[in-house]
């Protein structure tokens, strides 16, 4: 099995109104040749058109979420197939902002990612700990316990990756040390080794966490980071382009 493409997604969170399809619009034509996949995951409201917008192009468009079930009476909500629909292909579940606002378990991601794949979306397992469990030394039991609970066994032979983004570093400008990232990626890959064999060595295993395209190069290329999930950096297309360029 040949190892798949680093993966670089940007997850806008809650911005972005239509103007910023522009900021989109400026990653795909400023990407070149990059040894990367590109994945831009804006608000549900504007994967329709940004998926538009970039057609053809050689970036991906995500959803950051959706509900277990397929359809019914959950006003508000969208689903998975409403995401693919609208032309997403891939989608983030599980995200620390997710399990802590929303009070989402490892169950209720594995229900998602179930939800995912039936409607043929690649999704981006978060997984992380807090500073508080880092500090106690559990950043790894955490970490690997998200992982055997958040992935199901229908992900054996199905496209996806595993995002580790400590709590702590999500938003703050601060990033583990190398080591620490590398540590942390090494026992998520075991630990896909052993849910799913062979194939959980090729899983993808993304950073995320304060990366900017000052720091995207020393983590993109440590140990076992197989890319990076972005936040904020990926807002500008400049910084977000700085970050993939560091590849
Ligand atoms: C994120 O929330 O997925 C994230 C990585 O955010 P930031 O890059 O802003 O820390």
């Amino acid at each position: 099995m040949s190892a798949p493409k680093p993966l670089i997604a940007g997850n806008w969170k809650m911005n972005g109104v239509s103007a910023s399809i522009a900021e989109a619009k400026a990653v795909a034509a400023g990407l070149g040749a990059t040894p990367a996949r590109v994945a831009i995951c804006p608000p549900a409201i504007l994967i329709h058109r940004l998926a538009e917008a970039l057609a053809g192009g050689p970036v991906l468009v995500g959803g950051q979420d959706h509900h277990w079930d397929d359809s019914g009476a959950f006003t508000g909500d969208v689903s998975a197939e409403m995401l693919a629909d609208a032309g997403a292909s891939l989608v983030i579940l599980g995200h620390s902002e997710r399990r802590a606002g929303y009070r989402e378990t490892d169950e209720i991601v594995a229900s998602k990612v179930k939800a995912a794949l039936r409607a043929g979306l690649e999704p981006i397992v978060c997984v992380g700990e807090t500073l508080e469990q880092r500090k106690a030394g559990e950043a790894l039991a955490v970490v690997t316990g998200q992982v055997r609970g958040s992935l199901p066994a229908d992900l054996a032979g199905k496209a996806f990756s595993v995002a580790y983004e400590p709590v702590w570093a999500i938003g703050t400008g601060l990033t583990p040390t190398t080591p620490e990232i590398e540590e942390v990626h090494r026992a998520i890959r075991a630990t896909l080794v052993e849910l799913f064999g062979e194939a959980g060595k090729a899983t993808p295993i993304l950073y995320g966490g304060s990366v900017k395209p000052g720091n995207a190069a020393e983590i993109l290329h440590a140990d076992e980071v197989g890319g990076a999930l972005v936040g904020g950096a990926s807002l500008k297309a400049d910084d977000f382009l700085g970050i993939i360029r560091a590849l």
